[in-house]
């Protein structure tokens, strides 16, 4: 049977309880134990897949077709386990669930409660699917004291009652802040977290304290003294230079010893972080420095874009090259006095990447088209190859009034609404003006690549799977006049019906994708396509 690691944070959100549970995953699984990773959140929604990027950040997709919450991204960047549709649920996933078996009966007169009904949802979605691995570790979102998080923390404390009590370990996150007026650290918030959460039944095992600078050994026996762990228990987290530093930084204070101490296991062996080391290596010892501009609509908001930012960082590691990413906002390009070739002459790649509505498309086409006549790398994602096409149908085929269907009639739907499609499970079908919420093209699909593509030998092979969250596709009977226009159909889904990647043969590195393959890059594992890219920025680079 597994056992649970449950992660709560205290005293205020955004204290990186997702990158700590990434980071405790990828230790465990350094010592050579099998690890799972799932998060719980507390809101109404029923995934956050219909969230502005704004409200939420990137929406996270599995091969399984969830849209999930973008701590799994870290989850699977730092362990390499693919997450499921089963490793992320929300209040409002509960509540549907609960709602629709009422409804069926299924409670057979009962009143139906939050407690047991909701916690028991809880705890089986905690412990469904789980017996394969050694460890679970499940992040509460939100923050201890929340009225949302309550059923969710009552759930793990029953739950650890329920599994026998060494099965199961409370680790709490907490905030020990820096009064510049007095010139201390204060400890009183992390005691007034912990006191919270033992109200609630729970007495935290290890707490994680985020801090600022060294955190004196008198702070950390006072801490130790008020909210009852030990003082090796009381570990502090400094701010790290590279999220992929944090796992390093972790075990030298402790945190995977102290989780192993409390459950009573004294015999695992020592952690093999070589690929770690590896990491820290590339990212400290690069060789070349190349500029990215990345051409889209929430660039105010990095998170909007959380795995295609670090995709591009782990094309750098494979290259040992730094990468700079400029966000760019696609809006601006489209004013009048917009000065389109000062902002992207001095970059060694462009990338436009996902994105939904009109807002910004005619600065992401001007963006395409640059790229493609200066010869800069370009790489396009979803709806980024969704311009490609317009840009290149406009352009080089003469095909003005191309557009997608996306941002409203078009005599010319170059990009144009899906409503059938072949899944895993079958035929899939759609109306225009249907629900929004998990109606995409979501998750895994294969994709069969020319043989003598560009892509292909980027990739090594021709048969590939790509993660999908897209309602538009590149229309196929565009596809011969494109192809007249230099711009190669080098992917398609396996019915031939549906263009998977784009790439232009008169051009150094073009290439778009119907797919998002961020998601599918590792820091030790970099994918293909961003290794390939920076490859061409890199080389870019040098020329100049
Ligand atoms: N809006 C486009 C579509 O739905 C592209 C989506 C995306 O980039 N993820 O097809």
């Amino acid at each position: 049977m597994a056992r649970f690691i449950f992660v709560t944070g205290g005293v205020v959100s955004s204290l990186g309880k997702g990158l700590l549970s990434a980071s405790l995953g990828a230790l465990l699984q350094a010592r050579g134990f099998k690890v799972r990773i799932r998060k719980f959140d507390p809101y109404l929604n029923v995934d956050p897949g219909t969230m502005s990027p704004y409200q939420h950040g990137e929406v996270y997709v599995t091969d399984d077709g969830a849209e999930s919450d973008l701590d799994l991204g870290h989850y699977e960047r730092f362990t390499g386990v693919s997450a499921r549709q089963s490793d992320n649920v929300t209040t409002g996933r509960i509540y549907r669930d609960i709602i629709a078996r009422e409804r069926r009966g299924d409670y057979l007169g009962a009143t139906v409660q939050v407690i047991p009904h909701v916690t028991n949802a809880i705890k089986e979605f905690a412990i469904a699917d789980t017996d394969d691995v050694d460890f679970v570790i499940c992040e509460i979102g939100g923050t201890v004291g929340d009225i949302e998080s309550l059923p969710f923390v009552e759930a793990i404390r029953q739950l650890r009652n329920d599994l026998g009590r060494p099965n199961g370990v409370f680790v709490h996150t907490t905030l020990v802040p820096w009064i510049a007026a007095a010139g201390e650290l204060k400890t009183k918030p992390t005691q007034h977290s912990v006191r919270e959460l033992t109200s609630l039944g729970i007495q935290p095992d290890v707490l994680l304290c985020r801090v600022d600078r060294q955190l004196p050994d008198s702070d950390r026996a006072k801490i130790a003294l008020f909210c009852n762990v030990a003082k090796s228990a009381v570990i502090p987290a400094l701010d790290a230079r590279s999220i992929y530093d944090v796992p390093l930084q972790y075990h030298a204070e402790g945190l995977d010893d102290e989780v192993l101490k409390a459950f009573g296991i004294d015999d695992a062996p020592e952690p093999d972080l070589a690929r770690w080391h590896d990491i820290m290596d590339r990212l400290d010892n690069h060789e070349g420095e190349v500029t990215i501009g990345v051409v889209g609509k929430y660039v105010g908001l990095p998170d909007a874009y959380k795995s295609l930012n670090e995709a591009l960082v782990h094309g750098g590691l494979a290259n040992r090259a730094k990468v700079n990413i400029r966000w760019l906002d696609a809006e601006l390009f489209e004013h009048e006095d917009a000065n389109l070739a000062a902002e992207l002459e001095p970059l060694h790649g462009i990338l436009v990447p996902g994105g939904f509505g009109e807002r910004g498309s005619e600065g992401k086409i001007a963006s395409v088209k640059f790229a493609r006549e200066r010869n800069v790398p370009f790489f396009g994602i979803c709806l980024g190859m969704q311009m490609a096409c317009i840009e290149g149908a406009r352009n080089l085929a003469g095909i003005a009034e191309a557009s997608t269907t996306e941002f409203g009639d078009t005599p010319e739907p170059v990009v144009g609404l899906i409503t059938e499609w072949m899944s895993e499970e079958g035929l899939q079908q759609r109306r225009a003006g249907g629900e929004l919420g998990g109606t995409m093209r979501l998750g895994a699909y294969p994709a069969r690549l020319a043989g003598n593509s560009r892509v292909a030998s980027i990739y090594q092979t021709t048969e590939i799977s790509e993660r999908h969250r897209h309602r538009y596709e590149v229309n196929v009977h565009y596809r011969d006049a494109l192809e007249k226009g230099g711009l190669l159909f080098s992917g398609m889904s396996p019915d031939g019906q549906l263009p998977e990647i784009v790439e232009r043969t008169d051009h150094d590195w073009f290439v778009g994708v119907q797919f998002h393959p961020e998601l599918k890059s590792r820091p030790f594992n970099p994918h293909p396509l961003f290794a390939g890219f920076i490859k061409a920025a890199l080389d870019k680079s040098r020329l100049v």
